[in-house]
């Protein structure tokens, strides 16, 4: 099957071909660590594995960099505030990243790499673009000279005249043009800093990303992600800069939509109830993960409690699902009465369906890693397998074959998108008094009360089952 891709620089699905065809090259945009992770940022992230774990399911081996900004005005600024080193404050972001990323299944890149550990690759990209005729020093600073490159704005379909007019754009007495951005920033008093040709500074934002990139995934490498918002100006820039060194620097640009809270763009300002840590407390990090997947990746989500809550309903339909049929695969007298054969009609449809629903799973994610569709497929294999289960409440009515494949298809497809991988361990059924004392266990866990969690867990234990603890969540089992 061929995948297609929505190339934001032709504004087209175009079909995908990497440059290497049994391996593709992939940067995503990674976070600035002034700060701990929020929704917004795992919503990018998730949409990056998503891609991720598409491409290795069509075959494909993945080299994916994503980068840390561990030094940027931002993280110098909140240092300050709290009397920290930078360092310092961006390891502990950098950790609380790994810990939300962990748990809500998101493969770790290949690589990734961090600002403060590339200082004289980016001096010397530096060198280069000012060799080149396309920065020059003032101040200090070294600027990129946005009208020495014609085809600026090719991403983002921005005008540079119109830009000119209408951008609010930094004003500093050292640019020659108001357009021109910053590839390295003479440091002011008290900030770090590192040597240059240039004088003491450090970089700019973008340049970073051009740097970064093309160190390690070459001058032109096939997939750039990261969210809408960074189109422009960053993206533009990062293109700008790598292609005046030569290259084309990215063969298919894929952003995602933003997470939308009433309208606004969500961002660290907007309140409570967006960071990780207080996210998880409430919902378990699969439902957050099947929450971020639900929709398009390319399309804006709305965020609310609301929708938090619909998106855990439609997870336990599909979870009680799975489980239902775990029991049957895992029940020794399956098929028993029923006999090798699927001599049942409804057997036959129900084979049918999980065809079909495999069929549509699949081309639904080789149409631009439509997750929404694919998982709507599968949630239509659960609706029309339901009467076969109800009318044969026993394991030795069910076909056996035709128990084994709906399980491989509704476990196999939801492994892709990296939902309930864990769930064979889930073994017989578990009456729901005890998984909602589960349920709140991993509340209290999350919320580090740890008191309550163990008394949750004597409860458990007191009424016959256990309790084993993993990355991302627990699993119960009859003692
Ligand atoms: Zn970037």
């Amino acid at each position: 099957m061929k995948l297609k891709i929505y190339n934001h620089m032709t504004g087209k699905k175009e079909e995908f071909e990497p440059l290497d065809p049994s391996r593709v090259t992939m940067y995503v945009c990674g976070m600035t660590v002034q700060d701990r992770p929020h929704m917004g940022h795992m919503l990018a992230f998730v949409s990056a594995d998503l891609i991720r774990r598409v491409l290795e399911y069509f075959g494909y081996e993945v080299l994916h960099v994503q980068n840390f900004t561990d030094i940027d005005d931002k993280i110098i600024a909140r240092a300050q505030e709290e009397g920290q080193d930078p360092k310092v404050l961006a390891q502990r972001n950098i950790d609380r990243f790994f810990e939300a990323a962990d748990a809500l299944h998101i493969e770790r890149a290949t690589l990734y790499p961090k600002v403060t550990e590339h200082i004289e690759d980016i001096i010397a990209f530096i060198q280069r673009l000012i060799d080149a005729g396309h920065a020059y020093e003032a101040g200090g600073s070294v600027w990129f000279d946005v009208r020495s490159w014609p085809s600026y704005g090719e991403l983002s379909g921005r005008d540079i005249e119109e830009l000119e007019s209408g951008y609010r754009i930094e004003v500093d007495e050292n640019k020659r043009d108001p357009l021109d951005f910053a590839l390295w920033k003479a440091s002011r008093e008290g900030e770090p800093s590192w040597d240059s040709p240039w004088g003491p500074g450090r970089p700019g934002w973008h340049i970073e990303c051009s740097v970064m990139s093309t160190k390690y995934l070459g001058e032109t490498f096939d997939l750039h992600g990261g969210g809408r918002d960074l189109i422009f100006p960053h993206h533009e820039n990062e293109l700008a800069q790598s292609k005046a060194v030569g290259g084309q620097f990215v063969r298919y640009w894929m952003h995602n939509g933003l997470l939308n809270l009433e309208g606004q763009k969500m961002s660290k300002s907007t309140g409570h109830f967006f960071a990780m840590e207080d996210v998880l407390a409430e919902f378990s990090p699969e439902v957050v993960r099947f929450y971020l997947l639900r929709g398009h990746f390319r399309n804006q989500m709305e965020y609310s409690r609301e929708r938090m809550e619909e998106a855990r309903s439609a997870y336990e339909r599909m979870r009680r699902a799975l489980q239902r049929i775990e029991v049957s695969a895992a029940d020794p007298h399956l098929g028993e009465e029923s006999g090798p054969e699927v001599s049942s009609p409804e057997g036959q449809a129900l084979l049918e369906s999980a065809e079909r629903a495999k069929t549509a799973f699949d081309e639904a994610l080789a149409d631009d890693f439509n997750a929404e569709a694919a998982l709507a497929a599968l949630f239509e294999l659960v609706r029309e397998a339901n009467p076969y289960w109800v009318a044969r409440p026993e394991a030795p009515q069910l076909e056996a074959e035709v128990v084994h494949r709906v399980r491989e298809v509704l476990r196999g497809s939801l492994a892709v998108l990296g939902l309930f991988e864990s769930l064979e361990a889930g073994g017989g059924e578990i009456p729901p008094e005890i998984e909602e004392l589960a349920r709140r266990r991993e509340e209290a866990r999350r919320a580090r009360d740890w008191a309550t969690a163990d008394a949750l867990r004597e409860e458990i234990q007191s009424k016959g089952y256990t309790v084993e603890d993993h990355a991302g969540g627990s699993t119960i089992r009859p003692a």
